[in-house]
């Protein structure tokens, strides 16, 4: 468990996806993205050392968007914690069941990035969706911030007491599946279905929110150092 800073972890050290633990200065847990399958031992560890133990000890589990390296340990940690899952409105019926994505086009991408886009269209993750979010100011502090495009319901979520922006996919700090070395880039076109509306969100949301003092994507490490500057570098991209 990486602890960034004192209300903030990192909570799988897997190389795939960011799995975070936010904890707010009423002591409520809040986990932010589930990661893939195969990170639930490590993920299941961490939060044990972390205190998140039984039914009870997490708040909520905050899902950025629907795709597999984000969702697909939502069901089974929902069931151990008997906390709710909750998603954007836009991403429910998927992630229910209800509807089916269309395939992913991963284009002239890198294998990987091909084996990643198959992957998410045989297996979609399925999870009970407790609750959608509000957007806008929302309950515990948080501020929805919806960047569609990415997924139907993609969405940045901002905790404004501690400035920390989780931004999922939509805003990455490192380039996937690798996340030792820091880079800054919006929505990448092979994992979106209309990757220039969700940028266009971003840039509106980073315009009109505060400075964050933590960015927390959905891949990549955590920035906390020249955010204005690195951000504003993202307006030309
Ligand atoms: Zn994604």
């Amino acid at each position: 468990m990486e602890k960034v800073a004192p209300h903030l972890r990192l909570a799988s050290r897997a190389i795939i996806a960011n799995v975070w633990l936010l904890e707010d200065s009423m002591h409520r847990k809040f986990l932010i993205d589930t990661g893939y399958v195969l990170e639930r031992p490590i993920l299941r560890l961490s939060l044990w050392q972390a205190g998140v133990r039984r039914p009870g000890d997490l708040t909520a589990i905050l899902l950025t968007h629907r795709h597999a390296d984000h969702a697909s340990n939502a069901e089974w940690l929902r069931e151990i914690y008997d906390c709710p899952v909750i998603c954007h409105a836009a991403d429910a019926p998927f992630l229910e069941g209800k509807a089916k994505a269309a395939p992913m086009v991963p284009g002239a991408a890198a294998p990987h990035d091909k084996f990643f886009c198959q992957f998410e269209d045989h297996f979609p993750p399925r999870v009970k969706v407790d609750d959608v979010y509000k957007e806008g100011r929302w309950k515990w502090n948080f501020k929805v911030l919806p960047v569609p495009g990415h997924t139907e319901g993609s969405v940045m979520l901002f905790h404004k007491p501690t400035k920390t922006l989780f931004s999922g996919d939509a805003l990455l700090t490192g380039i996937p599946p690798i996340r030792s070395f820091e880079w800054l880039q919006l929505a990448m076109p092979s994992y979106s279905i209309d990757f220039e509306t969700c940028r266009g969100h971003v840039r509106e949301h980073l315009q009109a929110i505060p400075e964050p003092k933590f960015v927390c994507a959905g891949h990549g490490p955590p920035v906390t150092e020249n955010l204005r500057k690195k951000l504003k570098s993202l307006g030309k991209c």
